[in-house]
């Protein structure tokens, strides 16, 4: 299956394809699971497990950047560590540099000698994003260095939709609403399908 993912090669995916690829990967189970919040849901996104598989990364990658063209993009940008893999293929596609930001003292920061220069347009990308929150401390980073941002990109949009960034243009690959249920009022619960913790072995 990979093979003919692969051929299928460059370009725009539709979201039919893209959400093969992240079922046939795992990176999107269907079942009855346990959040860290308590509750349930019918859904579970991992984006990790097909990031896992650099071709598809780069898949992915390339169907992000592709939303992104003639906007000259000069440095795509993400927030550690979901974004780290995403901003990397997207360079790689855009054929410009990518680079990472990261918390320190739980502030958003660029480390490891990475600059952005005053009027360089910058693509802020993420794996998936469910309030936008961390891509917003990228977009003030970016700012705050006196640089362009002209878009955000995200393989999977959770906010169904509902998460703007200041009328930059954001486009996601995905939209998935994952639904989370009390467990008094699970339906899951209700058709005795077996409750699972995601992550753990069973
Ligand atoms: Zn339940």
């Amino acid at each position: 299956m990979w093979e003919k993912l692969e051929e299928s090669g460059a370009g725009m995916k539709s979201p039919q394809e893209i959400m093969a690829i992240f079922k046939e990967t795992g990176a999107l189970l269907q079942g009855h699971f346990l959040l860290t919040s308590g509750k349930h849901s019918a859904q579970y996104m991992q984006c990790a497990r097909v990031l896992q598989y650099p071709r598809l990364a780069a898949v992915l990658g390339q169907a992000l950047a592709g939303q992104f063209t003639g906007l000259g993009v000069e440095t795509v940008a993400g927030p550690a560590m979901g974004g780290i893999i995403v901003a990397h293929e997207v360079g790689r596609a855009l054929g410009v540099k990518a680079l990472f930001s990261e918390r320190q003292n739980g502030e958003m920061t660029l480390r490891r000698g990475f600059t952005l220069k005053p009027g360089e347009k910058v693509l802020v990308v993420e794996d998936v994003i469910t309030t936008g929150g961390s891509v917003r401390e990228v977009l003030a980073l970016v700012r705050a260095a006196g640089a362009q941002p002209v878009g955000v990109g995200v393989l999977v949009d959770r906010s169904g939709g509902q998460v703007a960034f200041d009328g930059l243009l954001f486009k996601s690959l995905l939209q998935v609403k994952i639904e989370a249920y009390d467990p008094e009022e699970c339906p899951l619960c209700r058709q005795g399908i077996p409750l699972v913790k995601p992550g753990s072995r069973s």
